[in-house]
């Protein structure tokens, strides 16, 4: 992977519910050198998210495609479904912009075996396991099997933990925005002594 520039990657990850899409927006917008890396997947759409800027949303067999000609910097399988992040858009967009992934452990780990990136990540977390099926519940886009599902993979979620730099609770979504803009902040100075 190519990383010679000034260019930072944020990684963030969280359980579903926990406010990372509008956190991710917010920086966007606040930081127009930021874009967001939309991945691959083999998930059927909701009804409010469009192909292309939301997912690029494939079939199974698209993806296997994909990962046998291994153009995937990171891929992974959660609730039946497929993720991942391909190479192509990756190095082209890091050129000119930061980079924010919203994806899960398993493509942490696998981002983290990339030496020489200028890689924050970020775990986002409710202040409460009650909180977070709460906003599950109230987000109102999935079955009360996938509900169930999520919830319960938050267990596994935060035995990698150790894996991120950060914790962030969002208890409340301007405190958590003004924290994450103080981690991007800091850490583009700490890479700028360390790349220098
Ligand atoms: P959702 O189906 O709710 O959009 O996403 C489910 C999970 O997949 C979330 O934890 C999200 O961060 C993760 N995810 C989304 N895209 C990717 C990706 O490209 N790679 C990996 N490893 N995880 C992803």
């Amino acid at each position: 992977m190519q990383h010679d520039g000034e260019n930072i990657m944020v990684i963030l990850s969280s359980p579903s519910g926990v406010g990372k899409t509008t956190l991710t927006k917010k920086i966007q917008q606040k930081y127009p050198s930021f874009k967001i890396s939309v991945s691959h997947t083999t998930r059927p759409p909701r009804s409010n998210e469009v192909n292309e800027v939301d997912y690029h949303f494939v079939s199974m067999g698209k993806f296997k495609e994909l990962i046998k000609q291994k153009k995937f910097y990171e891929h992974a399988e959660i609730f039946e479904n497929y993720y991942g992040t391909l190479k192509e858009n990756v190095d082209k967009t890091i050129i000119n912009n930061d980079i924010i992934f919203d994806i899960d452990w398993q493509g942490t780990k696998q981002l983290s075996k990339f030496k020489n990136l200028k890689l924050i990540k970020i775990y986002l977390i409710t202040d409460s396991k009650k909180e977070l099926k709460n906003r599950l519940i109230k987000r109102d886009q999935n079955s009360e099997e996938e509900i169930n599902k999520r919830f319960s993979a938050f267990d596994e979620d935060i035995k990698h933990w150790n894996d991120y730099d950060y914790i962030v609770i969002n208890k409340n979504l301007d405190i958590c925005f003004k924290q994450i803009e103080k981690i991007i902040e800091n850490s583009k100075k700490k890479f700028t002594y360390l790349f220098q």
